[in-house]
């Protein structure tokens, strides 16, 4: 297996899709090497473009403050996003830029080895959910994806526009942490359940 820097080289170098022509640098990911928890963003965005950082901006600084609060520091974690170069004026992913940058977080995941993965709004829960649920309605639902526990929760961007939804958000998180000190493995997917 590759290390995280072997694959982000590979990265820096990326040009599978048009977002290679107006990134100013591939914001691959980061954290630690090995990792209890994975949370996997949308794309970069203004600041981390010019950064090369994920989540450095106004929805980085609130998901900030939420691990803070649950006690959960940066660098005991990874954090990675489904695009790894920003979207021109942050417009939506693509399907054919999603399915290019796809490879790069299985690897990331595989390297990471997380026991809980946390999509954070709608397009990092479709590369994990089959089922076509919205954010809204999967949040801090947990099911399983390779034998990895997926825990979704609210992109922080969607609480800087819907401060309401905040406290959702703290309430996930909180149920990421119960369930890493829990001990806990992911439960069985629906079709493995079928084998017992
Ligand atoms: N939003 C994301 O989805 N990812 C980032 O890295 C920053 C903002």
């Amino acid at each position: 297996m590759r290390t995280l820097e072997e694959v982000a080289r590979t990265a820096r170098e990326c040009r599978l899709c048009e977002l290679a022509e107006t990134r100013s640098q591939v914001v691959f990911g980061a954290g630690a090497e090995r990792a209890e928890l994975m949370l996997v963003g949308e794309a970069p965005g203004r600041r981390e473009d010019a950064t090369g950082i994920p989540f450095v901006g106004q929805a980085g600084m609130l998901l900030d403050k939420a691990l803070a609060l649950v006690g959960l520091r940066r660098d005991e974690i990874y954090i990675a996003n489904v695009l790894k170069c920003r979207p021109p004026k942050n417009r939506d992913p693509l399907k054919e830029e999603i399915e290019a940058c796809r490879p790069y977080l299985d690897e990331q995941i595989a390297i990471v080895g997380p026991r809980v993965l946390a999509p954070m709004g709608n397009f990092a829960l479709c590369l994990f959910s089959p089922k076509r649920r919205s954010i809204s309605e999967a949040h801090g639902k947990m099911f399983s994806y390779r034998g990895i526990a997926v825990i979704p929760i609210y992109h922080p961007a969607a609480i800087l526009y819907n401060r309401t939804l905040e406290p959702d958000l703290i309430e996930d998180f909180r149920e990421i942490v119960r369930f890493l000190r829990s001990g806990r493995k992911a439960e069985p997917e629906p079709d493995q359940l079928s084998l017992f």
